[in-house]
């Protein structure tokens, strides 16, 4: 059942309108008490499955996380992708670029990270900071990053048709919410390093980025690699909306435990023949 996956989803090629999204939606949701028994059972779930396409090691998961400043990006990555095997997955974050990826074309550094078959890989930001930030700011001129939805939507073609699946997440938050994180920050010593000027220097642009943020969700959400919107004004309503909307996709996905490349019957006689004569023995 595809619930949740059906619910956030962008439909392909439309129009975004983020504010028919309400941040504060919790669905049926009281409190986060009240969904922690779901919250725990997508997130064993998402062990299970991320294990199966370890084993399988066919194809592989790519998870971009997109937000603002405070949307909780790095949240989901502790929560939601905390139950999954390191072993299976590799987390990139991506910053102003270095001079090395600057002096590269804008995919460079991601096509790096994308994930080998039987892996996660989870972006933090993503390919998407060309046509974010980089728009909001003018870093580039229109008519250079006007053409980059369609070399990241090429980009995500290429990876679709190499087994790689994608999700992409844009977590949504208002700028009340945002404004209350950012002041809890300066109240929490392990937290206090979290705090930039540059972040308060962005709310100015909020709806410059709205802007930015719809086009980017409404011109890339495609079958392949779809958008959703996941409100997220409330952190455990988030992760579950995230670990269930895999969970859902990866179950569908209907993957095996590969076949046992030995004969199990001929190991068993071979190596365990005489560990059971020893306990009968006792
Ligand atoms: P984060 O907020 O991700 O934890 P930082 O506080 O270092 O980490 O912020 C990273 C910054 O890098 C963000 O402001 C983001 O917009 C910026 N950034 C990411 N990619 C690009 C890019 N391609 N061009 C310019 N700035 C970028």
């Amino acid at each position: 059942m595809m619930d949740y996956f059906d619910k956030f989803l962008v439909a392909p090629d439309s129009k975004v309108d983020l504010g028919k999204v309400d941040p504060d939606f919790k669905d049926k949701h009281e409190s986060h008490k009240s969904a922690l028994p779901e919250i725990q059972a997508y997130s064993e779930k998402l062990g299970e499955l991320q294990h199966l396409m370890y084993a399988e090691n066919k194809r592989s998961l790519l998870i971009c996380l997109q937000g603002r400043d405070a949307a909780g990006k790095d949240g989901t990555i502790n929560h939601v992708l905390g139950a999954v095997n390191p072993q299976g997955c590799t987390v990139t974050g991506f910053k102003v670029p270095s001079k090395e990826e600057a002096a590269h074309d804008f995919l460079w550094r991601c096509h790096k990270a994308v994930p080998a078959k039987g892996q996660f890989a989870i972006f933090n930001r993503s390919h998407y900071e060309d046509v974010l930030v980089v728009r909001v700011h003018n870093l580039v001129p229109k008519k250079i990053w006007e053409r980059r939805f369609d070399h990241i939507n090429a980009f995500e073609e290429l990876l679709h048709d190499n087994d790689t699946h994608i999700l992409k997440f844009f977590l949504h938050i208002s700028p009340d919410e945002e404004l209350r994180r950012f002041k809890e920050r300066i109240d929490d010593p392990a937290r206090q390093w979290k705090i930039s000027e540059a972040d308060y220097a962005e709310r100015p642009y909020w709806d410059a980025y709205t802007e930015a943020f719809e086009d980017a969700l409404g011109k890339c959400s495609k079958k392949h690699a779809p958008w959703f919107v996941i409100p997220a004004n409330h952190k455990w309503f988030r992760n579950l909306a995230i670990s269930k909307i895999l969970c859902e996709y990866l179950t569908a996905l209907d993957m095996k435990y590969p076949e046992p490349t030995v004969n199990l019957e001929d190991i068993k006689k071979k190596y365990h023949q005489a560990e059971k004569t020893e306990s009968e023995l006792e």
